[in-house]
């Protein structure tokens, strides 16, 4: 049976490899180069511009000794979500170069600028989500000098992207991934073969992201519109690095280069991921306290008052009510707020 299993997801693979690159070359990501057999640690440098100096992503490529595809691994794109940075740690030294087909491109800290100087969701720079601004501009702010380059030197230069999130530092989360389908059999395929293999226990079904190569907003999706498949992973929460969640990354990765034959062996995975169809972030009108009522992965039903906000004076000024009977994807666990911000997501199953 497992052995049928795993024919059909290298023939699922292979029917998108075929116009893509296999690997076996030397690979230049920024400033550093990567013999096959080898592993190289270095930076990509986002140049000067009006609001900054430049910056240096730290990454690591692993070049394997045999031929396969690339995958890239970006973490941190927002700077308070610790989880992944921490895998990667542990991943560079795990994985020997030797015994790799393909390679990979480690993005340790994608938004250095937000990490430093710790802030959520937001770079310091120029106030904006790294995680809209994709694929960035050359001569843009930060947040979009650095969408650029990571466009330019990781993702046109991978054949898969998985995306490393969690709950930022105030969204108490709780493990799931998105998995994008556009409407390309191919390409939707081995997106939905990813999300079931990496190892998670919720995946999202993600319909109506951006089409347009030049306003592809989220870095997974500029992958996916670009021809290569990509899934987003969150796992962690508040600004913490709980074991359980750097350790889902590091076995999800791993899953992953096994369904893509970069390692030997059969992803270790305990169930499939149940799916959720929908999700509704439920925002902020205003500015004030809010009271979260209840926690990640509950299940609530429609019309629940999940959490609420008040003035500075404790006036009652908004709810937030379960808009269907779902679960907590997230829900912010920390008091500030701010108009337009989310409160909490629910998922629909
Ligand atoms: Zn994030």
């Amino acid at each position: 049976m497992r052995i049928f299993k795993k024919i059909s997801v290298l023939l699922m693979v292979f029917t998108v490899l075929l116009n893509i690159s296999t690997f076996g070359q030397t690979l230049n990501v920024g400033e550093i180069s990567a013999e096959p057999g080898e592993r190289t640690d270095g930076f990509i440098i986002v140049p000067e511009g009006s609001d900054g100096e430049e910056v240096k992503i730290p990454l690591t490529v692993i070049n394997g000794a045999n031929k396969g595809p690339v995958l890239a691994l970006t973490a941190a794109i927002h700077g308070y979500e610790y989880p992944p940075v921490i895998a990667f740690q542990r991943l560079i030294t795990m994985i020997d170069p030797k015994q790799v087909s393909g390679a990979l491109i480690f993005v340790h800290v994608a938004n250095i600028p937000s990490f430093l100087k710790r802030t959520i969701y937001y770079g310091p720079h120029d106030w904006k989500n790294l995680n809209r601004v994709f694929p960035g501009k050359e001569d843009g702010t930060m947040s979009e000098r650095i969408a650029f380059q990571i466009t330019k030197e990781v993702i046109d230069q991978c054949d898969y992207l998985i995306d490393n999130h969690c709950g930022d530092g105030n969204e108490d989360l709780m493990p799931y991934l998105y998995c994008p389908q556009i409407g390309d059999a191919n390409i939707d395929k081995v997106t939905k073969m990813m999300a079931e293999n990496y190892g998670l226990p919720l995946a999202i079904n993600e319909k109506g992201r951006p089409t347009d190569i030049k306003e592809s907003v989220y870095a997974g999706n500029t992958a996916i519109v670009r021809g290569k498949p990509a899934i987003t992973i969150e796992s962690g929460k508040l600004g913490r690095t709980d074991e359980i969640d750097i350790k889902r990354v590091v076995t999800g990765t791993l899953n992953i280069m096994k369904v893509l034959n970069m390692i030997k062996g059969e992803p270790e995975i305990k169930a499939k991921p149940v799916w959720v169809q929908k999700y509704t972030i439920i925002r902020s009108e205003k500015t004030g306290i809010f009271y979260p009522l209840v926690s990640r992965a509950d299940h609530v039903q429609k019309g629940q008052l999940i959490g609420y906000l008040t003035d500075f004076f404790g006036k009652r000024i908004q709810e937030a009510r379960a808009p269907y009977d779902g679960i907590v994807l997230y829900i912010v666990a920390t008091p500030p707020m701010s108009p337009g911000e989310p409160m909490a997501s629910i998922g629909q199953f």
